[in-house]
């Protein structure tokens, strides 16, 4: 069910329960700024979600509301975890949901990382 990504952020979505090690996870990356797991439905034969340690409900929030060091740690621990995923070559795909139309489940914003199969033109 699509989320409201205008509501404040909710303390028990459940990527902040995973972040608190309250639900497991299969972690691959972790740093000051972000966490990364692999996603529990992959749609790829490689899928992971990174999401920022602080509490941002979508992309939309994030870059509204997050500093500029925050923003840069986050974006660059995504570069990191599909370099150390071995992605790079043959290429990867990154997408972020906001909202109804955008599809967006779960309200901690997360950047999907695809991989391991040519992943074609389609954008939805
Ligand atoms: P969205 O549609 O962009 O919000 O994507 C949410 C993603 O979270 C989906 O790809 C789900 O499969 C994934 N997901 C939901 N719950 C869990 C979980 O507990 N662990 C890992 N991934 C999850």
């Amino acid at each position: 069910m699509p989320i409201d990504p205008t509501l404040p952020y909710d303390d028990d979505n459940i990527f902040a329960r995973i972040l608190r090690g309250e639900i497991p996870s299969k972690r691959v990356y972790e740093d000051e700024y972000a966490l990364a797991f692999h996603d529990i439905a992959p749609q790829a034969p490689q899928h992971i979600l990174v999401i920022p340690k602080g509490r941002y409900v979508s992309w939309d929030d994030f870059t509204a509301r997050a500093g500029d060091v925050e923003i840069a740690g986050f974006v660059r621990a995504v570069g990191r975890v599909a370099r150390e995923a071995g992605m790079v070559t043959p290429g990867y795909r990154l997408l972020s949901n906001v909202g109804a139309d955008g599809g967006q489940e779960v309200p901690h914003l997360h950047v999907h990382i695809f991989a391991g199969k040519p992943l074609g033109r389609m954008i939805a």
